[in-house]
């Protein structure tokens, strides 16, 4: 892909070295604008042509996710009956490997999907959004969309990578160089774990993002002190524990594509930044993102309520 690096499924897309287009932040926004007013042209002219034979008033991502949850249903079946008399006759492995490779494109289809989707409606109200230059000042803003995304590059064991950044139970501010890409396969089971990590490249990179995000408008130090009162914590720990085991369709499984579900620790010590978790609900999974900064809660209850922590 090169210029995008990456598209978040909450409409933000992270571009790179466009500054070397431009040293004027203005003239880069005007840039980026231009470039995906271009890519937009040609994905409508695909989706017009789509739609001629399938016309369809929901967006298409949903049909998608639901056409992948219950391909999951299927698969865990067959997995519960491989749990349950400890194998699988012929036909019901081959079953399963055709069930995966389904899953897997679907889930193809959806990152295309989705990406035109994004594309779509930046392109449609171009002043909703803001590019923003990443730099320590503005490492929430990429927190904000962790865990959304998949990044292009891939693991050196050939499995997908996402963003991931290193802990601060402390509760410290995140710096930029937190951030790395690591394997998808970390929260494997011992036997097919891999502990790939990537570097992730923050020089010049930048995010174009929704403007109304009231968090986004404030440095990362400014979240941070805004966050630190104990009672906007309690109301904030309310506020998600109302979402608890229900879904998020802003963050899929990496392997079963499935909306994760938010859970809570279950002994944690009343931090908000370490206490609660998404999860994969497919039997067996280990696939887990952890909400474990500030602008991660944030995001999590903007998506479910259209307001984030303040
Ligand atoms: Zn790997
Ligand atoms: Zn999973």
């Amino acid at each position: 892909m090169g210029f995008i690096e990456a598209i978040f499924s909450a409409g933000a897309i992270v571009m790179k070295a466009i500054r070397t287009v431009n040293q004027i932040t203005k003239t880069v926004h005007q840039v980026t604008k231009n470039y995906i007013n271009n890519i937009v042209d040609e994905r409508f002219q695909e989706r017009a042509k789509e739609n001629q034979t399938a016309p369809s008033p929901t967006p298409v991502t949903v049909n998608i996710q639901i056409d992948i949850k219950k391909i999951d249903l299927e698969e865990t079946e067959l997995e519960k009956k491989r749990a349950r008399d400890g194998l699988l006759k012929r036909t019901d492995l081959e079953k399963l490997e055709e069930l995966k490779k389904q899953s897997d494109d679907q889930f193809e289809q959806w990152q295309k999907a989705k990406t035109q989707e994004v594309v779509a409606e930046q392109a449609k109200n171009p002043d909703a959004y803001e590019t923003s230059f990443l730099n320590n000042d503005k490492a929430h803003i990429l927190q904000f969309h962790m865990g959304q995304v998949v990044l292009e590059k891939r693991c050196g064991c050939g499995r997908p990578m996402f963003l991931q950044h290193k802990n601060r139970p402390d509760g410290s501010l995140f710096m930029l160089n937190d951030f790395f890409g690591s394997c998808i396969g970390y929260y494997n089971h011992p036997n097919t774990q891999c502990k790939g990590t990537q570097k992730f490249g923050t020089q010049d990179i930048s995010l174009m993002h929704k403007a109304n995000v009231f968090e986004l408008k404030l440095s990362n130090l400014e979240l941070h002190k805004s966050f630190a009162p104990r009672p906007v914590q309690i109301m904030v720990i309310d506020r998600v524990r109302e979402h608890l085991k229900v879904e998020n369709s802003d963050v899929l499984c990496p392997i079963h594509h499935v909306p994760m579900v938010l859970r809570e620790k279950r002994n944690h010590l009343d931090v908000v930044v370490d206490m609660f978790y998404l999860q994969c609900p497919h039997f067996g999974c280990q696939q887990l993102v952890k909400l474990k900064s500030v602008a991660q809660i944030a995001a999590f209850l903007h998506h479910k309520e259209g307001r984030g922590i303040l």
